[in-house]
């Protein structure tokens, strides 16, 4: 997949125009290369780790869709819009 996506660091909020190739090569952790598009998983850059992550909060924290911050909230709904919410 040579497309470029739209690349945004659910912790730091960095976000960065490229392709999977880069992204993967620079440490994030974003799909197609990990994860699938519109499942919950962590969105980070190379700098961040997933223990901010929604997909944490979620899984490791057994929050509720309730309990969520907005920027939690929001970091959800663009998953489930993916990849058209990521798309330049
Ligand atoms: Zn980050």
């Amino acid at each position: 997949m040579a497309q470029k996506l739209i690349h945004i660091c659910e912790v730091c909020g960095k976000a960065v125009i490229m392709t999977p190739e880069q992204a993967f090569n620079e440490g994030w952790d974003y799909p197609p290369k990990m994860g699938s598009f519109g499942v919950i998983s962590p969105r980070t850059c190379g700098d961040c780790n997933m223990t901010k992550t929604l997909w944490w909060a979620l899984v490791q924290e057994k929050k509720k869709i309730e309990e969520l911050s907005p920027g939690q909230l929001v970091v959800l709904k663009r998953i489930q819009n993916e990849p058209a919410s990521i798309t330049p």
